[in-house]
């Protein structure tokens, strides 16, 4: 069902066509004016796999050769069943067994001798054969000859350029990226003694601040109520009395794997306003998996009431927009290293800002700042470039708060949360 809620983005389809154009002409003009050279050396694609039973990501990287790129779409066909899930540093589609990869806004440019990489994930049924036979911006690349569209298995790369030696092209470093609308980031969080009244600490002006106390074990009723968003299936949600972060009662949730076990509690009271800082702790018990989860939702009015969700990929705290299933940090290697993963057994603080006057969002855990969990709507490579460049002027208008567990296909736990807090400003653990 992960892959349904993928949505190749069709627009893309006319700029591949203009970047294959512009592509063939360079390479026209290329081979009148070099006369006599050295051999040219052609663009080089290299694929390298990372997989495991049912799924895989690969890293790829590209290079024009001595030739610069000025834009470029890769495209490549897989031999076996795989379905692309996910990219990063690029905008990725495909249609039945061809892949096309187009340059984001940042790593379009190219210098000749040099390489950038972009990163796709997927799922496959049966074999998950390594992809040889590559073109770049409609050319054949490693060595293949131009008119033959075969596999290139036995071409040498190693003969092809000094690709491999070459800088890999990047946005910089994300730490300077400033988040100029997330308030005084400097401001020290409220760290409060173990609250044992049942009585969250932060309350003052929010307008969800909740410890479950006032509510009756078992099914959640009055001020929360549970959403089975999809399909109804074994995931549930109580209002527990054996463990607490405050007083003597928490929401439980029980998420099971598979699409239909989706369970959420929902919040009585709307979201109001344009900006939303929101407090929880949480404790689960099983790692965050690979594969994409949610456990906190937002219907968003302002993106087709499409959510804005927090969760998990590759074992570490994520956003998506459900909308066009972009993630935050991008789920390539260097980005998914910028977020941290939740401990188990432990209730951590969870915070977040998000903004629907500018589109910045920031998150916390345990009171620090997560750079790849950090969005400041200028496109950075590997934290928020497939955010950005996918919705420049996205601008949430959040309606209703809820948390739960929803996973795709894999992926169960169980959790907690307690002292629930959302408000119009920092609230602090
Ligand atoms: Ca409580």
């Amino acid at each position: 069902m992960w892959i349904s809620r993928w949505r190749p983005r069709r627009g893309r389809a006319v700029a591949a066509a203009a970047a294959l154009a512009s592509g063939l002409a360079a390479t026209a003009v290329a081979l009148v004016i070099a006369p006599g050279a050295n051999a040219a050396t052609g663009c080089q694609v290299t694929y390298t796999p990372n997989s495991w039973p049912g799924g895989f990501t690969a890293n790829i990287r590209v290079s024009g050769g001595d030739q610069a790129l000025n834009g470029w779409t890769v495209t490549w066909s897989y031999a076996g069943d795989q379905r692309i899930t996910n990219g990063w540093n690029a905008t990725v589609s495909q249609s039945g067994t061809s892949v096309t990869a187009t340059n984001m806004s940042y790593n379009g440019n190219v210098a000749a001798n040099s390489a950038t990489e972009f990163g796709v994930q997927g799922t496959y049924s049966s074999s998950n054969p390594t992809p040889t036979a590559f073109a770049v911006n409609g050319v054949a690349c490693n060595g293949a000859t131009p008119t033959t569209a075969g596999p290139v298995t036995s071409a040498p790369v190693t003969t092809r350029g000094p690709v491999t030696s070459a800088p890999v092209t990047t946005a910089g470093p994300v730490t300077s990226a400033p988040v100029t609308s997330a308030g005084p980031v400097t401001s020290a969080p409220v760290t409060s003694a173990p609250v044992t009244t049942g009585t969250p600490v932060g309350c003052a002006g929010a307008s969800i601040c909740d410890g479950f106390e006032g509510l009756a074990a078992g099914t959640p009723s009055g001020a929360w109520s549970i959403q089975n968003p999809n399909c109804s299936g074994s995931g549930s949600a109580t209002i527990d009395t054996t463990t607490a972060r405050s007083g003597s009662k928490s929401l439980k949730v029980n998420g099971a794997a598979g699409y239909c076990n989706h369970v959420f509690v929902q919040s009585a009271t709307a979201l109001t306003g344009n900006t939303w800082y929101a407090r929880f702790y949480v404790r689960h018990t099983t790692a965050l998996p690979t594969s994409h989860v949610t456990f906190l939702a937002m219907r968003d009015t302002a993106d087709g009431n499409r959510d804005l969700r927090m969760g998990g990929q590759n074992s570490k705290l994520q956003w998506n927009r459900e909308s066009d299933d972009a993630t935050l940090p991008a789920q390539s290697p260097a980005g998914v290293a910028q977020s941290v993963d939740l401990p188990t057994n432990t209730w951590t603080c969870v915070e977040f800002m998000v903004s629907g006057a500018n589109g910045q969002m920031q998150t916390w855990v345990n009171g620090s700042d997560v750079p790849g969990l950090r969005e400041d709507m200028v496109s950075t490579q590997d934290i928020d470039g497939q955010w950005v460049s996918s919705r420049p002027s996205w601008r949430p208008a959040l309606s209703n708060f809820r948390i739960g567990w929803e996973s795709y296909g894999e992926g169960a736990d169980t959790l907690w949360y307690d002292d629930v807090a959302v408000g119009s400003s920092r609230i602090g653990c």
